[in-house]
C-alpha cells in the first residue's frame, strides 16, 4: 500500500518526457530499516580517479600517518576532485588495485591500513556566516572538500555550479527522484536527514541566485516527501517547491527531470544551464552543508546493499574505500542465491569482477543479484527494426541505427547519431526482443571514442611540441647569425681604423727599446771599471775581453785603437 504525504507538495504543471518505461521497484527490501553506519575496514582503497575528469596525484607516500579528513590525493587540471584519508591509520601502499569499472581493470589507489583511533585531521573552520559570504569563497571550499555529483555521474560540483555569468541560472533542481529499481540510498537520506539537504540547498540558492528552487521527488517515496515539505513549511521556506513526480524511468535522469519540471529541452549535446537549469542530487546538497557548515571533505556516502543474493538488506552510512566485500559482510553476506555482483541498479549498472573493489563517491548501490534478478541474457538475434528501441528512448534517439554503426566501429558516424546524447538508462536494452545488448554498444562506442579523441589530443600536443621546437631551434640559429654577423662587422671596423695605430704603437716601443740598449752600451763605455776588487786573474780575463771587443771594432773600423797587442 502506498503512503500518501500528508504534507501538502507544490501543485505545479508537469510535462512528459519521451519514452520511459514503467519497472517493478523492488525498493521495500532496503527500506525496512534505519541507515546503518558501517564499521570502519581494517584497510581502506581510495581511487585517485572517483570523478569525471583528470585523476587526483598523490600527496602522500607509503610509510605516512594520516589522519580522517586530511588529502592525500590533490586534484590535477580544471576538472578534477582530491581525495581526502576516510579514518586515520598508515598509508601502506599506491598502485594499481581494482577499482569499479565496467573494464574490471586496476587503477592507481591509495591504500591505508587503519588505525583504528578514528582521528580527525584538522579541519577548515565552519561557514555559518555563508550569507555574507563571497560565492567563489564557498565554490572554493566545496572543490577543497572533494564533492562530486552523488548521483552517478561524480562530476566535480565546484565546476558545475559555476557555470558563467554567460549562463545565469533561473532554475535550481534537486533531484530526489531516485527512479532506478532497487536502489533507495537517496530515499533514505531524503527521509533521516532533511534538514541537512535543506540547508545544503540554500547554500547552492546563495551561490547561484536562481529564480526558483525545485526538489523534485517520484510520488513512490512518499516519507522523503513528507519529510522534505515539513522541512520546507516547518521553517517558513517559501522559495523552495518540494514538487511530487509520477514514477517512471527514468525521470532521475538530468534533462528528463528538467523536463518534468519546467518543459524546457536541453539542447542536443548540451547542458542545461545552457537553458538557464543547475540540477544537483539530494545527497550532493547534503554533502556541501557538511563542508561549508561543518568543513568535513566528502569520505563517507550512504550506499544500498540489496538484491536476493543479501542477507539483510539496507542502507549503509560507509566510508569511502570500504572494499565491497566488507560492506557485504556488514549487510549479512551473501545468500547462496547469488549470482551476480552489480554496481548500481540492474538497468544502468554494471556487473563487479570481484568484491575486493572500493566503495567510490559515485558508488550509490551493490546489488547481489540471484538468476531471476539478473537473468544471464539470451544470446542475441539480428535486429527485426521493431523500432521499440527508439519509442522508449527517453533522449529521442535511434538506437537501432546506433547499434548498426557502433557494430560497425563506425565511430563518426554513431556520433552522428548523438551516441553522448544516450544517458545509458538502458531501456532500449530492456525491450529489444532480440535481446541485443545495445546499451554495452552505445558504452564501447563512447569508450572508442574517447580514447581516440584522447589520441588526437595527444598527437595535436606532440605536434605542437615539435613545431614549437622547430621555431625556437630556428630562432637559436638566426641569433647566432646576428651574433656572427655583428662581430665581424666590429674586425671590419678595426681593420679600417685601428690596425696602422696598432703598428706605429709596436714600431714605437721596439725603438725606444733599442735606444735604451744603446744608451747603456754608451754608459758601460764612459764608465771606467772598477779594478779594485778584482783578483789578478779576474783583472787579466777582463782585459782580454776588452781587448777582442776592441779587436773586433777594428776590423771593422780601421781607423780604430788597436787594443791586445798595445797592451801586450
Ligand atoms: S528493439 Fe531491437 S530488434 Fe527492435 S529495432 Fe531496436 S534493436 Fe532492432
Ligand atoms: S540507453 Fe541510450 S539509446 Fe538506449 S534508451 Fe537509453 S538513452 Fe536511448
Amino acid at each position: 500500500m502506498q503512503i500518501r504525504p500528508r504534507c501538502k507538495t507544490t501543485k505545479r504543471r508537469l510535462w512528459h518526457f519521451h519514452g520511459g518505461l514503467k519497472l517493478a521497484e523492488h525498493k521495500e527490501s532496503s527500506t525496512g530499516r534505519p541507515i546503518a553506519r558501517a564499521a570502519i575496514p581494517s584497510r581502506l582503497i581510495l581511487p585517485l580517479q572517483q570523478h569525471l575528469g583528470e585523476a587526483a596525484r598523490p600527496r602522500v607516500a607509503v610509510g605516512e600517518r594520516v589522519l580522517k579528513g586530511q588529502l592525500i590525493a590533490a586534484p590535477h587540471g580544471p576538472v578534477s576532485s582530491p581525495v581526502h584519508a576516510s579514518t586515520s591509520g598508515v598509508v601502506v601502499a599506491i598502485g594499481h588495485f581494482p577499482v569499479p569499472h565496467p573494464s574490471g581493470l586496476a587503477a592507481p589507489c591509495i591504500v591505508i591500513e587503519a588505525d583504528g583511533e578514528d582521528r580527525w585531521a584538522e579541519l577548515p573552520p565552519p561557514m555559518e556566516d555563508y550569507r555574507k559570504r563571497d560565492p567563489a569563497a564557498l565554490l572554493e571550499r566545496i572543490n577543497d572538500a572533494g564533492i562530486v555529483g552523488m548521483g552517478g555521474a561524480t562530476f566535480p560540483t565546484g565546476v558545475k555550479l559555476d557555470p558563467g555569468p554567460e549562463h545565469p541560472i533561473k532554475t535550481l533542481i534537486l533531484n530526489g527522484a531516485e527512479c532506478e529499481p532497487y536502489i533507495s540510498c537517496d530515499d533514505m537520506l531524503m527521509r533521516e536527514r532533511a534538514r541537512r539537504i535543506l540547508a545544503g540547498v540554500n547554500i547552492l540558492k546563495h551561490i547561484l541566485q536562481p529564480k526558483q528552487c525545485l526538489i523534485g521527488i517520484e510520488d513512490n517515496k512518499p516519507e522523503a516527501i513528507e519529510a522534505l515539505c515539513t522541512e520546507v513549511t516547518g521553517h517558513g521556506v517559501t522559495d523552495i517547491q518540494v514538487v511530487t513526480i509520477p514514477t517512471l524511468y527514468p525521470s532521475g535522469g538530468e534533462k528528463q527531470l528538467t523536463r518534468i519540471l519546467t518543459g524546457e529541452e536541453v539542447p542536443r549535446n548540451g547542458l542545461p544551464a545552457q537553458i538557464g537549469v543547475v540540477c544537483h542530487n539530494v545527497a550532493t546538497a547534503a554533502a556541501v552543508a557538511d563542508a561549508v557548515l561543518d568543513g568535513k571533505p566528502l569520505i563517507s556516502r550512504i550506499v544500498t546493499v540489496t538484491g536476493q543474493g543479501i542477507g539483510e538488506p539496507g542502507n549503509f552510512d560507509t566510508l569511502i574505500g570500504t572494499p565491497a566485500a566488507d560492506l557485504i559482510a556488514q549487510a549479512g553476506g551473501y545468500t547462496d542465491q547469488v549470482a551476480r555482483l552489480i554496481l548500481g541498479g540492474p538497468m544502468m549498472g554494471f556487473t563487479l569482477h570481484t568484491d575486493a573493489v572500493p566503495v567510490t563517491k559515485g558508488t550509490n548501490c551493490l546489488l547481489a543479484a540471484n538468476a531471476a534478478e539478473a537473468p544471464s541474457g539470451e544470446p542475441a538475434r539480428p535486429c527485426i527494426r521493431c523500432g521499440e528501441c527508439a519509442r522508449v528512448c527517453p533522449a529521442r534517439l535511434l538506437p537501432q541505427q546506433m547499434y548498426w554503426y557502433a557494430r560497425c566501429k563506425d565511430l563518426e558516424k554513431v556520433q552522428d547519431y548523438n551516441l553522448f546524447d544516450c544517458i545509458e538508462c538502458g531501456c532500449c536494452s530492456h525491450v529489444c526482443p532480440s535481446h541485443i545488448p545495445l546499451v554495452q554498444y552505445f558504452r564501447y562506442a563512447k569508450t572508442e571514442s574517447w580514447a581516440q579523441e584522447e589520441e588526437k589530443r595527444k598527437s595535436d600536443r606532440a605536434r605542437e611540441r615539435h613545431q614549437a621546437r622547430l621555431a625556437r631551434l630556428e630562432r637559436l640559429a638566426q641569433e647566432r647569425k646576428a651574433r656572427l654577423r655583428k662581430k665581424k662587422a666590429v674586425l671590419h671596423k678595426g681593420d679600417a681604423g685601428g690596425e696602422g695605430a696598432e703598428r706605429d704603437a709596436k714600431k714605437a716601443a721596439i725603438e725606444a727599446a733599442m735606444k735604451r740598449v744603446a744608451e747603456k752600451k754608451a754608459t758601460q763605455k764612459s764608465q771606467p771599471r772598477n779594478m779594485e776588487n778584482l783578483t789578478e786573474a779576474q783583472q787579466r780575463k777582463l782585459e782580454a775581453v776588452d781587448a777582442r771587443r776592441r779587436n773586433a771594432a777594428a776590423r771593422k773600423d780601421p781607423e780604430a785603437e788597436p787594443a791586445a797587442q798595445d797592451q801586450e
